[in-house]
């Protein structure tokens, strides 16, 4: 059901492509680098969002093989038995009971559930309509389709132990909201709530400071502005990781530092695209 998704296996081999030719260093080391003027050439950090178990479970055994720091930015709504609306929909459609699936009763469309392109082709489809609905909307479709398919997928995303025990094996945990909101879409007080509470919830579950953040979605203006940049600061955090492509120099914004996401299946390709996104400076 999630076909964009690289595997364990190519994971790996990408790992190795930065073992070779790239410095991988934790975030912290490179702000503290960058800071100072003595960043390696060819810098990368690796990080991953929202807070999934198979971070803990699939990712890290591999990141420690190759004695990798890595950061995860976590929604803290969501450890514990939560999820996103998305994840919910796409696991209720991987095992709804094939047939005719007549969703106008929450304001979409029918759906003939069978084989797996049909219920991808579902999935896709309702996620895409309900995203901009109303929060409440939205909810009664996800609601109605978990009741549908009667689904339990509360293993999806991290417990606050497997949180803890990421923190223990080194990986250095940031935030990302409570729940995965879209900054850019709520008003000032709303969103220095998210920012601000996810970083006491995760900081007393791990009795430590948490220093960065990575804003939902990630792309300037359309999900995250100016004003929100300010409250990320303001709440305390050191830095901040949005998903606008290129690499960091000096003079790249503590609270918007670039990332890239090379998502490509052969080597070849995947090397190319990181040379090119280096060539783009913020
Ligand atoms: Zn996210």
């Amino acid at each position: 059901m999630r076909p964009g998704e690289i595997t364990i296996r190519e994971f790996e081999w990408q790992m190795g492509l930065l073992r070779d030719h790239f410095n991988v260093l934790s975030l912290r080391d490179a702000l503290e680098h960058l800071e100072r003027g003595c960043l390696p050439p060819r810098s990368v950090c690796i990080t991953f969002d929202d807070g999934y178990a198979d971070n803990l479970t699939v990712a890290l055994p591999v990141l420690e093989r190759f004695g990798f720091a890595a950061t995860v930015f976590v929604s803290s709504g969501f450890l514990s038995g939560g999820q996103m609306w998305n994840d919910s929909i796409v696991e209720a459609l991987r095992v709804i009971r094939p047939g005719p699936l007549d969703l106008r009763t929450v304001g979409l469309g029918e759906f003939d559930i069978g084989d797996e392109p049909s219920r991808l082709h579902a999935a896709t489809g309702i996620i895409r309509d309900s995203k901009y609905l109303p929060l409440e909307q939205r909810s009664e479709v996800v609601r109605y389709l978990t009741e549908a398919a009667n689904v339990d997928s509360s293993g999806l995303m991290l417990t606050h132990e497997g949180l803890k025990e990421l923190r223990r094996r080194g990986v250095e945990i940031g935030g990302h909201t409570v729940s995965h909101a879209i900054l850019a879409s709520l008003d000032e007080d709303e969103a220095r709530s998210e920012i601000a509470q996810c970083k006491v919830d995760l900081e007393a579950i791990l009795g430590e400071p948490v220093n960065f953040f990575a804003y939902p979605n990630g792309r300037r203006d359309q999900d995250y502005r100016q004003l929100d940049a300010n409250l990320v600061r303001d709440a305390g955090f050191v830095a901040a990781v949005t998903t606008n492509w290129g690499v960091s120099s000096p003079a790249t914004s503590r609270f918007e530092l670039p990332r890239f996401t090379p998502w490509d299946k052969n080597r070849a390709k995947y090397l190319i695209r990181m040379a090119l996104n280096a060539r783009q400076r913020h």
